[in-house]
């Protein structure tokens, strides 16, 4: 039996600590960046935060909302490809919208339709699996990879330096990074399988940057705080499920409970999304995602100002003048403690 005692770290168990700065204020502070990758020849300029493919979460108008702040949606995996050409085309800044797909044999057949019916309109795609350690998902990277060059391909999820090193090798611009840190995820639970998110990012975006790739955080995020983590621990990209979820332009179910307006979130291997979409839950598996009502939370525009003045002002109190800068001039200290809690 081989136990690794290194001590592995989530989000709550550490805080930045403040470093000494020339800033005057927060609104001197710049939060795009600017990527080339590994791979494709595409140069990306945005804010590096992605609604994650839920279906709940990465829907079009989720998209659409964030464009204008310069932040992207990976869209969920099940719009139809009418819907998809129809979205790809008309999209202004498509560079910004990641086209989802899983690894099966009808996922490859859309992807190759919708891009004979809008040749060049996708820019972005994110090939999504719960466990990326497959040899069949490293195949299907680099069937990706051969037949579009150009494309610039999210791929995931992982968790170590080895598999994100595979993953890069085999096709993949940016690695996404996280199992079973999720808001509404029970991988943990139900199979005992994961890692700290903060320290699979601090591991990953080591390995990944050593070859000239990307990562990006995946799950876990709770607050504007963890996404100021996520950066300052190596991420080149952070993407968020929960945190996006109960907006407007979020899809799901809407309930009133006490009087209140409740919108429905659910983790894509939920009982009610194989319900959805697959007709229920196969016999050989289990669910390994919950379904929660949230209070409804208004346009996702107020989020996005909370989570881009949080960023703004953590890259302040380390004196970082760019996002670029955090990473490199984040310590983290370890803590017992995050939060007075004496008022609830
Ligand atoms: P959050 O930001 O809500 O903490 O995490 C979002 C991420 O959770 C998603 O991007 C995805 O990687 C993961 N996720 C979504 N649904 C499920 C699920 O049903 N099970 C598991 N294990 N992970 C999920």
């Amino acid at each position: 039996m081989h136990i690794d005692n290194t001590l592995r770290l989530d989000f709550k168990d550490v805080l930045i600590r403040p470093k000494r700065s020339t800033l005057i204020s927060r609104s001197e502070v710049d939060i795009t960046r600017d990527f080339k990758f590994l791979h494709a020849p595409v140069a990306y300029h945005g804010i590096p935060v992605i609604a994650a493919n839920m279906d709940t979460t990465g829907t079009f108008e989720m998209a659409k909302a964030l464009d204008p702040f310069m932040l992207s949606a990976a869209l969920d995996k099940h719009y139809s490809e009418d819907e998809l050409v129809k979205f790809f085309t008309e999209l202004e800044r498509k560079a910004t919208a990641f086209y989802t797909l899983g690894i099966g044999d009808d996922d490859w057949e859309k992807f190759q339709s919708v891009n004979r019916k809008a040749p060049g309109a996708v820019q972005y795609v994110c090939i999504d699996v719960a466990n990326g350690y497959t040899e069949r998902f490293v195949n299907f990277i680099k069937k990706v990879r051969d037949t579009y060059p150009d494309l610039v391909i999210m791929a995931g999820n992982v968790v170590t330096g080895d598999m994100t090193e595979e993953l890069l090798l085999s096709g993949a611009d940016i690695v996404k990074i996280g199992i079973g840190p999720g808001s509404v995820c029970l991988t943990r639970k139900m199979t005992g399988v994961g890692y700290p998110q903060l320290s699979a990012v601090i591991e990953c975006a080591d390995a990944a940057h050593g070859l000239g790739g990307r990562i990006c955080a995946d799950g876990g995020c709770t607050t504007p705080g963890d996404i100021a983590k996520a950066f300052g621990g190596g991420a080149d990209f952070v993407m968020l499920g929960g945190m996006f979820a109960a907006h407007d332009e979020c899809a799901g179910k809407t309930i009133t409970k006490d009087g209140k307006t409740m919108k429905q979130f659910y983790g894509m291997s939920s009982e009610q999304a194989m319900e959805k979409w697959s007709g229920g839950v196969a016999k050989y598996r289990a669910s390994e995602g919950k379904e929660v009502f949230l209070p409804s939370r208004g346009p996702v525009a107020g989020t996005v100002q909370e989570i881009l003045g949080g960023l703004r002002s953590a890259c302040t109190y380390v004196g970082a003048r760019r996002l670029k800068e955090l990473t490199l001039r984040t310590t983290f200290v370890r803590v017992t403690q995050q939060l007075n809690e004496v008022f609830g």
